[in-house]
């Protein structure tokens, strides 16, 4: 390959021109706080409808996101729909072709995913997401800046600005359906940048887990619980080279139920290039309980379990490659209506992790991410109501994210998996509503209904 080319195949490895950084005081039709899958995707719509957007990022690309990096099939119609998918193909990427389960006792079962999504490439992809956040951002910001918009790195969102609706004075925290998002006040250039604030009517909170717009809706205004440690995740990645039993560029991923993790799994992606995902992930509530430490567990499996050692032994971690991050899962909870948690109010959709909305037995969220992000994108170009955003976001998403709790609650009972797993591997049946269910919404409806469960399982 020539020096060019590896520069434009590599160019997620390169800094992103994004022009000027508007003059304080300026407005837009529209302001998305955060350039991750969510916020890329909120204002690549936007502006694909012909909306002048504000897009803010606290990072300055090239940036690494602690991740798994698996790319769920849902993701790839939104990386399709914003002009990414060519991009992302012309990139060194891992080809997800199936699932690998194993249980505590160290059954395995294979679940393929449909053949004609892999022929099709719909099925998924595992890259890392330093890579697909920098062809996804790109991409937007250059919609956003083509639509006559702006778009900032280095900026951090501080402070979101209300009014009472009438362009009068904040009417107070805690004071609800009176407030309307005004604009926010962003820091530039790091701790001793300079303020500017930006004023819109439309505000998108997409800034991951600990979005500052995500708290201003949720706790300043409504007074409600914004993390819940019962319904996030503690998630710990490094990524390991030479593991040996792993696919190149095409293969399946793995999730491994191992006696030390449970309630938890230990994951191992392939993302091309001789490189692995390595992980482990666990419910923070339960984790505290406890008193584990991720990054000590995973020590643990891969120099001793019977299963890993051995794949582990020519393998190398790829230095400054540990770090740990939070999931903010979309598991309904108990005390409240609004599932998982208050997502919208007067002038504001949160979006992705921001609005909790985590797969909460896949730990899957880019994909979320980017459904919301569209969803928002519509909402704001419509002039919908706030309330009617919540309510969608719910009806889309909720009837799989409950059943995923279920799946969660269940996978923390080790015989209950040696169970399942050990009978999937013996039954073709099984494994085939497996894929069933990872590719279809409507065979999900199968585990509800014991009658189909006890026939699969038991017959
Ligand atoms: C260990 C781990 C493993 C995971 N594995 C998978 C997986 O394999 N597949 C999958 O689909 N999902 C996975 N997830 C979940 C996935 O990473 C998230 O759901 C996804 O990144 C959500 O996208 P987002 O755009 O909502 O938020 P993010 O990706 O978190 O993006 C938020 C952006 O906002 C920026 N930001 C933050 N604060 C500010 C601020 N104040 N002002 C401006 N910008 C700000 C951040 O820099 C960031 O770029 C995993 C998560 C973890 C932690």
């Amino acid at each position: 390959m020539t020096s060019e080319a590896e520069a434009t195949v590599r160019s997620w490895e390169q800094p992103i021109e994004t022009g000027e950084v508007p003059e304080s005081g300026a407005e837009f039709d529209a302001i998305v706080v955060g350039g991750g899958p969510g916020g890329s995707s909120a204002a690549g719509y936007l502006a694909k409808a012909g909306a002048r957007v504000l897009l803010i990022e606290k990072e300055v690309w090239p940036r690494d996101k602690i991740c798994g990096d698996a790319v769920g099939g849902k993701s790839l119609s939104h990386v399709e729909g914003l002009g990414v998918k060519e991009d992302l193909e012309a990139t060194p990427h891992f080809r997800v072709t199936g699932i690998v389960f194993s249980s505590p006792k160290g059954n395995s079962v294979r679940v393929p995913l449909p053949e004609e999504d892999v022929e099709r490439l719909e099925a998924g992809y595992a890259l890392p997401r330093a890579q697909f956040d920098s062809l996804l951002f790109n991409r937007c910001q250059s919609l956003v800046r083509d639509a006559g918009g702006s778009v900032i790195q280095g900026g951090e969102v501080r402070r979101v600005l209300f009014d009472d609706g009438n362009g009068g004075e904040d009417p107070g925290e805690g004071s609800g359906d009176a407030r309307h998002a005004a604009g926010i006040v962003v820091r530039i250039g790091g701790r001793k940048g300079e303020e500017r604030t930006f004023y819109t009517r439309e505000l998108v909170g997409a800034a991951g887990y600990r979005c500052p717009v995500a708290y201003s809706v949720v706790e300043s205004t409504y007074g409600e619980e914004m993390v819940d440690r019962d319904h996030y995740c503690g998630g710990y990645r490094e990524y390991w080279r030479n593991v040996k039993g792993c696919g190149e560029n095409i293969g399946d991923i793995e999730i491994h139920f191992v006696d030390t993790v449970i309630p938890g799994y230990f994951w191992l992606f392939p993302v091309s290039e001789n490189v692995v995902n390595v992980g482990i992930g666990m419910v923070v509530g339960l984790l505290n309980k406890q008193k584990k430490k991720l990054k000590a567990l995973q020590a643990d499996v891969i120099a001793n379990h019977p299963m890993f050692k051995e794949r582990f032994a020519d393998a190398e971690m790829i230095p400054k490659s540990a770090r740990g991050w939070q999931l903010p899962f979309g598991s309904p909870r108990k005390k409240n209506s609004r599932q998982p948690r208050r997502s919208s109010m007067n002038g504001i959709r949160l979006v992705g992790d921001a609005a909790s909305l985590i797969d909460p037995f896949s730990g899957e969220g880019v994909g979320n991410a980017l459904v919301t992000g569209e969803m928002a994108a519509r909402h704001i170009m419509e002039k919908k109501p706030f309330e009617e955003y919540q309510d969608e976001v719910w009806r889309v998403l909720g009837p799989e994210l409950i059943n995923s709790y279920r799946m969660q609650k269940l996978s923390r009972k080790s015989w209950l998996l040696n169970w399942f797993v050990g009978k999937a591997e013996k039954k073709p049946a099984l494994q085939e509503m497996m894929t069933e269910m990872i590719a279809s919404k409507e065979a999900q409806e199968n585990l509800h209904s014991p009658w189909f469960m006890m026939k699969t399982l038991l017959f």
